[in-house]
């Protein structure tokens, strides 16, 4: 199976369902030169499939970085863990907005570990759009 096998009904639902906005950077789409791409949480290439509970919402960026991962390592114990999954983890949970709004801080293994497999706090293109939507007033999210 391929992402063009994803019934537009299904596409339709999970972009209502994340909310039209990145699973794991939170990006609106609103606020993305680019459509946020059906991503799979497990990939096809590790065996994931089109079902919609293995579908979610990415920005570009952070689907490029994530591209056939399915875990990685937290930093902070070099334990391996699974990378987050933003249809089943709720984001604060694991993740939280640095006070300038620029950078994701992880706050569990999980969280850490994605935060380095993604790039979520060091890619510099990111970094210089929130900057300029902070000072808009419209980042970072408050939900
Ligand atoms: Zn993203």
């Amino acid at each position: 199976m391929t992402r063009t096998d994803i019934p537009a009904d299904i596409e339709h639902r999970v972009r209502i369902a994340a909310r039209h906005r990145c699973g794991y950077c939170l990006s609106p789409q609103h606020l993305v030169m680019a459509r946020l791409e059906i991503e799979h949480i497990i990939p096809l290439a590790r065996g994931g499939s089109n079902d919609e509970t293995n579908l979610w919402l990415a920005c570009p960026l952070c689907n490029g970085h994530k591209s056939a991962k399915v875990d990685a390592v937290d930093p902070a114990s070099s334990v391996r863990v699974p990378l987050f999954n933003p249809r089943t983890q709720l984001w604060h949970e694991h993740f939280a907005w640095t006070d300038d709004g620029l950078r994701i801080e992880g706050l569990t293994p999980i969280g850490r570990a994605t935060v380095v497999a993604l790039h979520l706090s060091d890619d510099p293109d990111a970094v210089i759009v929130r900057s300029y939507w902070v000072l808009a007033g419209w980042h970072p999210p408050t939900d």
